[in-house]
């Protein structure tokens, strides 16, 4: 764990907009000044209008901390300030004043084996952990559940299966799963094997963060060992 670090608002140019799907955009920002972030920090955008009124909001990066680029995954909400803005409207090429990497807590570098439960946009941290993970050849000591409604809403969810994430859909069947949360047992096969988990990392809504404390918990990880991150109506 790395002492926190004072950052500073900065800008980042957008280098490359993928929008997949109807809902995910994501973004890959050439942050000025960057300083190399820890898997499960998170950047603040801020958005500036014309009349110098702002918002601001956290996103997770998704990155390898090695990329020379900052990636983020951004889930657009009905009506959501930030998050329609970069969906619908950011450009290669915008420049957007950002503060990062932040937090200290939810940050996994491979020192212990963990498990990781992400739902919806709350798996992009974990996608940082997992590439972290693959390019260390750690792989092993990070066992990621990743929780969304279907396949095409679920961020990165072809590169979660190919790294050996478990995939939980809640409103489709995925193979031969029937559509469903993760069930305790399911967790508790990922806590116990093939050594049992030392720290577990939960990131989603408030709901979702409640539930998969409750099922880490069955699956008989103590709640000392639980850090969890939880994604507000707004960050
Ligand atoms: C540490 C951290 C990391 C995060 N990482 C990510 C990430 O990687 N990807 C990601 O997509 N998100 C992430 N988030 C969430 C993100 O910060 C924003 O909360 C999210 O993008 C919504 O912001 P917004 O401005 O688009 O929506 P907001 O304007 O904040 O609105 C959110 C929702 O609330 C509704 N709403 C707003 N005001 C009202 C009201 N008065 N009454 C009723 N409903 C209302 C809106 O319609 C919308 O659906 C993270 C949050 C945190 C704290």
């Amino acid at each position: 764990m790395t002492a926190a670090v004072e950052t500073r608002w900065t800008t980042a140019r957008i280098a490359a907009v993928e929008r997949d799907g109807t809902r995910l955009v994501r973004l890959r920002l050439d942050v000025d000044g960057r300083q190399e972030h820890l898997p499960g920090q998170h950047y603040v955008v801020r958005l500036r209008a014309s009349d110098d009124y702002t918002a601001q909001r956290s996103y997770s990066t998704a990155s390898d901390p090695t990329d020379p680029l900052v990636e983020l995954m951004v889930e657009c909400l009905p009506d959501g300030e930030v998050s329609a803005h970069l969906h619908d409207v950011a450009e290669v090429g915008d420049v957007l004043e950002v503060r990062g990497p932040i937090g200290g807590w939810f940050t996994w570098t491979g020192d212990v084996t963990a498990v990781a439960i992400g739902g919806g946009a709350g798996v992009v941290p974990l996608v940082s952990m997992l590439r972290h993970a693959r390019r260390l050849g750690i792989a092993d000591r990070l066992r990621v559940v990743a929780v969304g409604r279907t396949l095409e809403e679920l961020p990165y969810a072809e590169e979660l299966i190919a790294a050996g994430a478990f995939v939980a859909l809640t409103r489709e069947n995925l193979g031969s799963r029937v559509a469903a949360p993760p069930y305790p047992e399911e967790v508790r096969d990922l806590v116990d094997l093939p050594t049992p988990a030392e720290r577990a990392y939960v990131c989603g809504s408030v709901g979702f963060a409640s539930f998969a404390q409750r099922v880490l918990g069955e699956a008989g990880m103590r709640a000392s060992e639980v850090r969890v991150e939880q994604f507000g109506a707004t960050g």
